[in-house]
């Protein structure tokens, strides 16, 4: 995408997350995403009967500032609410109530990771507003409105204009997605409309300073759509300026069956929204008290989380890091395991200085076998296999009691039938045969009847060795450790003369 050498390519983000709330903005109408019915989570306030009076909603106010703190913004002490008037049919009001010049957070970052490294990207302002309804549109040309979700306290947050590539913007929405989810804010589903992602770009020429004039683009429901409408507008204005054409600023809708954008409407006839001081609300003020309150609860965040699994668990592959951020409880299920193995490790005395050793073994079995037994899935995995029964099935293989073979098997029974590891060594008579006679006694008896194989391997048919091995683990069913039998069968096979 930046095969693009003549332009630089600057992006800004509005993005706007549906809050998680008990009831709407204004009014005690629930917050039900889950409504099928339409318009019966409405009252007279939502609506905006006459004589209705808002009343403004703690938790989002709440929620907001978290998010705000989360994202190293400042929370100013004192905002407002201002009235932005316009005139659409999910807009039962007439105007939407939302913040102007006093946003409750202002002047914050978010660092994101980028091919050449760390980025931080300013974050202009987060304020708190209301959503609009929604609009049905049936195929015979009518449409139909919903007002459930009429008022749900909605947060927009206004980025700097600081991307350069469609991955940036992807990163960054995906760490804000994150935190939203971490903070129990926003669920943050895109395609829910829980989170709403606006692309503001323009390209200017290499080392210009001033910005070129920007395009709006809308109706973004995926982080792929995301990509495609910014590669695709980075070709068109390109191909623009190359013709010495100029931009026109306005907003362009991303169009799914097309993969184009297209027009929507020009600056000529974007809103005028005659922004005026709430006159039904007063002045918000907020203490330092309750702000430090909140940032009291604000949980560790992903980027804290990444850098402590790193330090205390020795983990390296970021990929695996990564599942855990992503998918918490799976990462708390590890963690639990990560406790249990010191457990093990003092009562069979493992030297501390392997527990890295074992956590890496923990963490292959759990994002390989242990979701491939959950058919690829991500489940609740401690209803499945108890913690201490995993640590203890790691330290079992990690202490050569069972092979990589056996454990499988294990792994798979302990999934099926809740039972700790060492019941069904036992109960299926699996555990590895170490004993030095028994082992002795199954290769000489492999020799003996593959003499033609013996004779090979002296005569320099290397693969014939793999082939006696293969005997050994079959004989053994498996059970005695191929490291073990491969040394024992080539001390053997030197003898032999
Ligand atoms: P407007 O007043 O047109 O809404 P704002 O200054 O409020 O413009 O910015 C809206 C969004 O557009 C912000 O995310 C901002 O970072 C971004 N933006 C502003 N100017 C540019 C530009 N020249 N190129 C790309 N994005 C821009
Ligand atoms: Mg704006
Ligand atoms: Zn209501």
């Amino acid at each position: 995408m930046e095969k693009n050498n003549k332009y630089d390519v600057v992006i800004g983000l509005e993005i706007h997350l549906e809050s998680k709330t008990k009831s709407k903005m204004f009014c005690s109408c629930l917050n039900d995403p889950d409504e099928r019915r339409p318009n019966i989570n409405v009252c007279p306030i939502c609506m905006g009967h006459p004589g209705t009076l808002p009343q403004i909603n703690k938790q989002a106010i709440n929620n907001i500032i978290k998010l705000g703190l989360a994202l190293n913004s400042k929370i100013s002490n004192y905002t407002k609410f201002d009235r932005k008037n316009y005139f659409y049919p999910d807009l039962p009001k007439g105007y939407q109530i939302s913040q102007f010049d006093y946003p409750i957070c202002k002047e914050g970052f978010l660092d994101i990771k980028t091919e050449k490294g760390v980025k931080l990207i300013r974050i202009n302002r987060l304020h708190q507003e209301e959503d609009a309804g929604r609009l049905v549109h049936s195929v015979d040309g009518t449409s139909m409105v919903d007002f459930n979700r009429a008022g749900l306290a909605l947060i927009e947050l206004v980025t700097e204009p600081d991307f350069s590539s469609a991955e940036e913007v992807i990163n960054f929405a995906k760490e804000l997605q994150l935190i939203a989810r971490y903070l129990n804010v926003s669920d943050a589903n895109m395609e829910k409309g829980e989170m709403r992602i606006e692309v503001n770009l323009s390209l200017k020429e290499k080392g210009e300073r001033e910005l070129g004039t920007k395009v709006e683009v809308k109706n973004l429901n995926s982080f792929k759509t995301i990509e495609k409408a910014i590669l695709f507008e980075i070709e068109r204005q390109t191909k623009l300026l190359d013709e010495g054409e100029r931009i026109v600023q306005e907003t362009r809708g991303f169009n799914d069956e097309k993969q184009v954008t297209l027009s929507q409407r020009s600056k000529e006839d974007s809103h005028e929204y005659r922004y005026f001081p709430e006159p039904d609300l007063p002045p918000l003020e907020i203490s330092e008290e309750r702000i430090q309150e909140l940032n009291c609860e604000i949980p560790e965040l992903p980027q804290e989380k990444r850098l402590r699994l790193e330090v205390e668990y020795g983990l390296k592959d970021f990929k695996i890091i990564e599942v855990f951020i992503e998918n918490r409880d799976f990462g708390e299920y590890f963690e639990k395991i990560a406790t249990e193995l010191l457990n093990w490790m003092q009562h069979k005395k493992i030297d501390q200085s392997k527990y890295f050793d074992l956590v890496k073994l923990t963490t292959n079995y759990l994002t390989s076998d242990l979701i491939g037994l959950a058919e690829g899935k991500i489940i609740d995995f401690s209803e499945k296999i108890t913690p201490e029964n995993f640590a203890e099935f790691i330290v079992l293989i990690f202490m050569g009691e069972i092979n990589s073979k056996i454990a499988k098997v294990v792994l798979k029974d302990m999934y099926d039938l809740k039972k700790d590891p060492s019941h069904i060594i036992e109960d299926r008579g699996l555990k590895q045969i170490d004993n030095e006679d028994e082992v002795d006694k199954i290769i000489e008896n492999v020799l003996e009847s593959n003499t033609s194989a013996v004779e090979d391997y002296k005569n320099g048919k290397v693969a014939s060795f793999q082939f006696l091995i293969g005997q050994i683990m079959a004989k053994s069913k498996g059970k005695i450790n191929p490291d073990k039998a491969r040394e024992i069968l080539s001390k053997k096979l030197e003898n032999i003369q």
